[in-house]
């Protein structure tokens, strides 16, 4: 299932798995706002796309 999360910053993401969506959701936030986010934070952020 096909998952999004928009990010406070305005930036938006979407994944085809919870993995994916995880591990782009880990990324940006740790590159756009150095923050290292849980795999339970990303998918508490994450909704249907
Ligand atoms: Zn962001």
């Amino acid at each position: 299932m096909e998952k999004v999360i928009n990010c406070p910053c305005g930036f938006v993401l979407r994944g085809s798995s919870d993995e994916e969506v995880v591990k782009k959701a880990q990324e940006h936030a740790k590159s756009a706002h150095a923050m290292d986010l849980s795999r339970e934070q990303a998918l508490g952020m994450a909704r249907p796309a």
